[in-house]
């Protein structure tokens, strides 16, 4: 799968919001948002003081922090959004709760990886089951009562265990459930939007991509 590969931080300060792409580096002083957090560029901090958006302009900044949040390309985003749209509900939550049930969120949120992209490098690798098979997809939609449990012969691995140590100070959402001894998650229920804390305002995405 496509994916974006230039520089992590700098998605940060164009965002202007910690998005923790970089595991435990993001919650070090080394990172880069805590140093200098005004957008990137030569006219970056100028910018900030200077800039007044216009309602396009806080929509399209909206839809990039969340689609740089979950790591996505814009053509697989949209699709999300769609997808959202056709559901029952309220469209924008809709697209958190599809964004949340992807499978490297949920290895993210279980505290197996530290970041959301070191999730789909260790799916890729095949360290997952889900119910007793193999799935190494890191777009597949999670479901009430799924488990999903690191390999046996990948209970070894250090950056999954580095990442299980460091759990508690980031916590497990509640519709989760973490049994770190046997290296196990299970489902328990769907994502509900106060379970997703992340400062995200959905409906300017909606707003967007209504237009
Ligand atoms: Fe963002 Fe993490 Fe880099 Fe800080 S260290 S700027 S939170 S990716």
């Amino acid at each position: 799968m496509a994916r974006y590969t230039g520089a992590l931080c700098r998605q940060c300060r164009r965002e202007q919001i910690k998005l923790f792409l970089k595991g435990d580096r993001c919650y070090s002083d080394k990172c880069a948002f805590e140093r200098r957090s005004y957008a990137p560029g030569q006219h970056g901090q100028m910018n900030m003081r200077m800039r007044k958006m216009s309602d396009y302009a806080m929509q399209l900044r909206e839809k990039q922090k969340v689609r740089r949040m979950y790591g996505m390309l814009e053509g697989q985003f949209h699709r999300y959004f769609v997808k959202a749209d056709r559901l029952k509900g309220v469209t924008g939550e809709n697209l958190l709760v599809l964004l949340e049930r992807r499978l490297d969120n949920v290895i993210y949120r279980l505290g197996f990886a530290a970041s959301r992209n070191q999730a789909r490098q260790l799916l890729r690798h095949n360290h997952f089951m889900i119910n007793g098979k193999k799935v190494n997809i890191p777009s597949y939609q999670v479901a009430v009562n799924d488990e999903i449990t690191v390999k046996e012969k990948s209970r070894k691995v250090e950056s999954i265990n580095d990442s299980l140590s460091a759990v508690v100070r980031r916590g497990v959402p509640g519709w989760l459930k973490l049994e770190q001894d046997n290296f196990k998650g299970t489902v328990q229920a769907m994502p509900n939007r106060e379970e997703i804390t992340m400062p995200i305002q959905e409906n300017l995405i909606v707003e967007l991509y209504s237009k």
